[in-house]
């Protein structure tokens, strides 16, 4: 107790004697002995430092500004900086995924034009060949055209329909439009094997057109009507088409259905369909299918409820099931030329024409080992098989386009010329060809696709935005 108040009163002594410049201060410690204390104030210091070292301060004072620091980095701060570094992420993320959707684009872009650019090259040799090819035609002399019928041979007994010679001389000298006047002649004449001989001196042998003719059976094609136009085709990708009608149809499709495909494009992949005639000329289909694989050329036909097309780019044949809507069968052409190794004389890469008759499913094309000249195969139409061949000695390249009629094929001398003629006819019964002259009209100047439809037993064809049909006439089958 004594203590305690002791150092009370020291206390008070010395906050007392602060305001002096000296104090004197005089007490008993526990052991009783007398203590004198001399007191002076400090001349810099207000106050005395404590227990610990001037650097255990300065560490402690550090470690707190620390403690601040690190509290503002992790814990307030923590939220904030957080969330810039993670809205800088998000950006750098779509930054990242807009520069992956460019060059994707770009890749894409690159292929394309490279395509273009061989596609392109393609039709630029095409181009040179033709003309070389028109070049060289044009130097060679004219062939005679009176040993056609020769006067003094029996053919002259014959009676020739239409004047014979006449229409040999049209046959060979008619230009087209583009002014290749050598080029329809071309088909039947560059050959001088002894068949060829032969072909000559049946040209005019054609059956009269009246008072023979027989539409029920399966002679040979005698004439053609007048185009008879259906519709025109709404924008240009309609330029050139295909359009058909299925002469054994399968449900759920009408028996009237008309189906068509405008082949302007690289994706050509839109088949319309329509319920009937009507439908067609209106425009209003009732039907679109998106085929799975794109299509080329305007040769594409219709069989029992499928769509037999060439797969573009390759000589792949597709049946496609227009009821389950998928490619029921696929197989290649063996051989065939493709995407303008063998068109047609107007191009197109027409190189394989489908078309369906009386004897079923055929192919019209070409390889290499028939140099370009036409062969006919005919196809199983479940499997896409090749049943059996025909080469016929005639140039597909000549001829604006062909079509089947009762297995006998006739091909189409100008696809431009406005009154052009149907030069030639190939029978498959017999593996024989032979010139003809049938007139044929092409209203529209550029013919696409001529097939011959056995539902409507007529010519459809697809004339430059304009879908067109023709009549026509069989002679009397021949007994043979
Ligand atoms: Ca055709």
């Amino acid at each position: 107790m004594f203590l305690l108040l002791s150092l009370i009163t020291c206390s008070l002594l010395l906050q007392g004697d602060a305001q002096d410049r000296a104090s004197l201060w005089r007490g008993n410690d526990r052991s009783g002995r007398c203590h004198y204390t001399f007191t002076v104030p400090s001349p810099t210091e207000t106050s005395c430092p404590q227990v610990e070292s001037p650097d255990v301060e300065g560490l402690k004072a550090r470690l707190s500004l620390l403690e601040v620091t690190v509290s503002q980095l992790g814990g307030k701060g923590s939220q904030p900086l957080g969330g810039q570094q993670g809205a800088g992420s998000r950006a750098h993320s779509e930054l990242q995924d807009a520069l992956n959707r460019a060059v994707g684009e770009r890749n894409l872009l690159q292929g394309e034009k490279e395509r273009l650019e061989r596609e392109l090259e393609g039709l630029h040799l095409r181009m040179e060949e033709m003309r070389r090819e028109t070049e060289r035609l044009r130097s060679r002399p004219c062939p005679p055209q009176t040993p056609v019928v020769p006067p003094s041979t029996p053919q002259q007994d014959r009676t020739p329909i239409r004047s014979g010679s006449s229409q040999m001389s049209h046959l060979m000298t008619r230009p087209n439009r583009q002014g290749d006047s050598s080029r329809l002649g071309d088909s039947a004449w560059q050959y001088s094997a002894p068949g060829f001989q032969e072909l000559k001196a049946e040209v005019t042998e054609v059956p009269a057109p009246d008072g023979n003719e027989d539409n029920t059976g399966c002679g040979e094609l005698v004439w053609v009507g007048e185009p008879v136009t259906h519709r025109k085709a709404e924008n240009i990708a309609g330029k050139y088409g295909v359009w058909m009608q299925d002469p054994e149809g399968v449900l759920p499709y009408g028996a009237n259905m008309i189906w068509r495909i405008d082949t302007i494009g690289t994706e050509v992949r839109q088949l319309f369909g329509y319920d009937d005639m009507e439908q067609l000329s209106k425009g209003f289909p009732s039907k679109v299918l998106l085929l799975p694989d794109p299509l080329e050329s305007t040769g594409a036909t219709i069989y029992r409820g499928s769509l037999y097309y060439q797969r573009r780019l390759s000589r792949s044949l597709i049946r496609y099931d227009l009821a389950a809507e998928h490619i029921a069968a696929r197989r290649e052409l063996p051989h065939a030329g493709f995407h303008g190794q063998f068109p047609y004389s107007w191009g197109g890469y027409t190189d394989i024409d489908l078309s369906v008759d009386e004897k079923g499913l055929w192919a019209v094309y070409s390889t290499n080992k028939a140099q370009g000249a036409i062969v006919i195969s005919q196809l199983d139409p479940n499997s896409l098989e090749v049943k059996r061949s025909w080469e016929t000695n005639i140039r597909k390249s000549s001829v604006a386009n062909t079509f089947i009629i009762c297995g006998k094929l006739y091909t189409v001398a100008s696809y431009a010329a406005p009154d052009t003629i149907i030069n030639y006819m190939y029978d498959t019964e017999t593996s024989q060809g032979k010139a003809i002259s049938i007139p044929f009209k092409n209203k529209y100047g550029y013919n696409s696709m001529i097939d011959y439809n056995l539902a409507q037993r007529k010519l459809f064809s697809w004339d430059n935005f304009h879908i067109v049909s023709y009549d026509l006439r069989l002679g009397r089958q021949q007994a043979n």
